[in-house]
């Protein structure tokens, strides 16, 4: 492992030493029904969703059971809840039929049910079944790239680079110290790069670009953009952004570039 990956590691095992996973759950099934529900969705609204829907339904055979118009009311503000619900439902049948209720501790078993691609695998078998898995989701991937440690924007080219880089012991908490910084400092569209402390040891892939595609939107849309978010019903500001469960440390330094063109 090079010097600038340790103190990337590093430096991310620093900021946030009790990374875990978002997503409320008390089993594995919560877990994967909350994963699911994740896609296109903040984990905090998926979080706000999951608790009624928990109450009604408790296990497989209940979900899979379900009027399916119950399932979509309940996980309406989530998005995509036509999609969704069927997946969980089709999921929870599968489940039922297949491994009598219960969810599977494989990655191939649990990428063959509806809904379920290795993402969300990766979720479920590092958080609940201590299988360690390189999550790849739209932070990762980011943080990826901008760091230097792939190329790629296909999530399993980037989870195959991270697993050559990353000891396998550390796959499952590697990825949510990256979700967690990508969350808090190293925005889509505009990186927080000044206040850091990775700067010194990233090379900031792409980001001069997506500043600058940034700046272009914001002074093309800023008027309309503003005015529907705040009009929106149902949403508040708040709620359009995800909350990390761990705020990063304060940098005690200024990062520099200097020690970010190795890979
Ligand atoms: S220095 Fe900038 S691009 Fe690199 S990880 Fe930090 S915020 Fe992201």
């Amino acid at each position: 492992m090079s010097h600038r990956l340790r103190q990337i590691r590093k430096t991310l095992a620093r900021l946030y030493p009790n990374a875990q996973c978002a997503l409320i759950h008390d089993n594995p099934l919560q877990l994967l029904i909350a994963t699911i529900l994740s896609a296109q969705c903040t984990d905090a609204r998926v979080n706000l969703v999951t608790p009624a829907l928990f109450a009604r339904f408790r296990t497989a055979a209940e979900f899979a059971q379900a009027p399916i118009e119950e399932i979509e009311e309940l996980i309406q503000s989530t998005g995509f809840y036509r999609n969704k619900a069927r997946n969980i439902q089709e999921c929870c049948q599968l489940l039922v039929e297949r491994h009598g209720g219960q969810v599977p501790a494989t990655l191939e078993a649990l990428t063959a049910l509806p809904g379920v691609g290795r993402k969300t695998a990766n979720v479920v078998l590092g958080n609940v079944f201590d299988t360690p898995g390189i999550t790849v989701d739209t932070h990762v991937g980011r943080l990826s790239r901008r760091l230097g440690l792939t190329v790629h924007q296909d999530p399993v080219k980037v989870e195959h680079d991270l697993m050559q880089l990353i000891p396998r012991k550390d796959w499952t908490q590697f990825s949510h110290q990256m979700i967690l910084h990508g969350r808090a400092i190293c925005h889509a569209r505009k990186p927080l790069c000044s206040q850091c402390e990775l700067a010194r040891w990233c090379p900031k892939v792409g980001v001069a670009a997506a500043a600058a595609d940034a700046n272009t939107t914001t002074t093309t849309l800023v008027r309309p953009a503003q005015t529907s978010r705040v009009n929106r019903p149902g949403r508040t500001q708040s709620e359009s952004r995800t909350v990390p469960t761990q705020r990063p440390r304060r940098a005690k330094r200024k990062s520099t570039e200097a020690d970010a063109s190795s890979p």
